[in-house]
């Protein structure tokens, strides 16, 4: 699946965003290894902790359906369009870095065009599971 085709299916989700307070719709579409896609949306709560980010609607819902190995995520979100780039979270970054090997790609629009990265580059240095062995 192309990054285009995962974005658009990240803008689709974006449709079904839960966000009453901040008016920031997020939608977000994670490609696994087996070709299977799960897509998430942020859903807020009146306690504003209580919500969750579409990157970690979709990466839980995946695992929770027994995936565990993923090739790319594509996220989109604003409050009026999608078009500028929404990069994710840090506690996002942190649930993908759990998952992400070094050819995880983390897709961002950019207004027609999309950008890529890693999530070394988007969290260097992150505590993942080889520190808990040091
Ligand atoms: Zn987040």
């Amino acid at each position: 699946m192309s990054d285009q085709e995962l974005m658009l299916l990240a803008k689709k989700a974006r449709e079904n965003a839960y966000a009453p307070y901040s008016k920031f719709k997020v939608g977000a579409a994670l490609l696994c290894s087996d070709g299977s896609v799960y897509v998430g949306c942020n859903v807020e709560n009146a306690s504003y902790g209580a919500s969750v980010c579409a990157e970690r609607t979709a990466i839980f819902g995946a695992v929770s359906d027994g995936k565990r190995s993923f090739l790319k995520i594509a996220v989109c979100g604003g409050r009026d369009h999608a078009d500028a780039p929404c990069p994710p979270c840090g506690d996002c970054r942190q649930v993908l870095r759990e998952f992400a090997d070094n050819t995880f790609r983390v897709i961002l629009k950019n207004g027609d065009a999309l950008l890529s990265y890693t999530i070394d580059a988007l969290l260097p240095l992150s505590f993942q599971k080889g520190v808990l062995n040091a």
